[in-house]
């Protein structure tokens, strides 16, 4: 397993949005998490990041333990979210935006801008190339269309080099063409360069699409995990949340 939570909970004062949450991510997957709004989604991605702290359980990433670190170690170590904050520079080149992500990533500093900016020059050409944006390379972030946003936001994600990448609702906001273009595009992401994906998505068909596995949560409890077919054939999930609407 690339990451595992063990009986992982969170709790707001007394509501229980995460509650014993335990399962395993493999490398390589495209893993989605579902439940109705509510469910805990956004605070167990959080739990994972680091950006909320567990009130109980554990989290281990490559078998090691990183349950107290904070958000930025976890990044570090390769767990990265992305499309939660616009991070866009605006007044940056698509280039620029990518080359600034790889920089801090690797703790360069701008004392050695110059020859960074060569060694790095075909890791920022592979990335452009990967999303489709070498065309772009010298447009301004505040030039691009909406979509090409999405697709340097994910760049820059990748100049961060996750291992474990996290999208909540990647495509909350976008229409039924972007939607596509972005999840193929995530898809693609994760077969070329060994990604490990986990998603939340509110669009069933989109989940159904791209996932091979899917976990169902309700009321923070993990109640159904397993293939797409596995999870549409559960009579639990569709008791509580499908509502035989798929
Ligand atoms: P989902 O992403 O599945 O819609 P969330 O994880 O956002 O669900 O929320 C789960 C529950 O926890 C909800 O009842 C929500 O109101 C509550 N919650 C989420 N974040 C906080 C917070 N920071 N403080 C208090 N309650 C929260
Ligand atoms: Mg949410």
């Amino acid at each position: 397993m690339l990451l595992e939570t063990q009986e992982i909970s969170k709790e707001f004062g007394k509501l229980r949005a995460v509650s014993r949450v335990s399962l395993g991510i493999s490398k390589g997957d495209i893993h989605a998490i579902i439940g109705p709004n509510g469910a805990g989604k956004s605070t167990y991605f959080n739990l994972i990041t680091g950006y909320h702290r567990a009130t109980s359980g554990r989290v281990l990433f490559k078998g090691k333990e990183i349950t107290g670190l904070p958000a930025y170690r976890r990044c570090r170590l390769g767990i990265t979210r992305s499309f939660q904050i616009t991070s866009i520079y605006p007044k940056l080149t698509v280039y620029e935006s990518v080359l600034m992500a790889l920089l801090s990533q690797r703790k360069v500093t701008l004392t050695f801008f110059s020859p960074a900016k060569k060694f790095f020059r075909e890791e920022v050409w592979g990335i452009l190339e990967d999303v489709g944006l070498a065309d772009q390379a010298s447009t301004l972030g505040d030039s691009i269309s909406h979509g090409d946003k999405k697709r340097l936001e994910l760049a820059v994600t990748l100049g961060t080099e996750p291992e474990l990448l996290l999208l909540d609702e990647p495509t909350c906001g976008m229409s039924l063409e972007e939607t596509e273009v972005i999840m193929g595009l995530i898809k693609k992401l994760s077969v070329e360069r060994g990604l490990t994906i986990l998603f939340t998505e509110h669009d069933m068909s989109v989940v159904f699409g791209i996932a091979r596995r899917i976990s169902v949560l309700h009321q923070g409890a993990l109640i159904a995990d397993g293939s797409p077919e596995e999870v549409r054939a559960s009579e639990e999930v569709q008791k509580v949340y499908l509502g035989g609407s798929t």
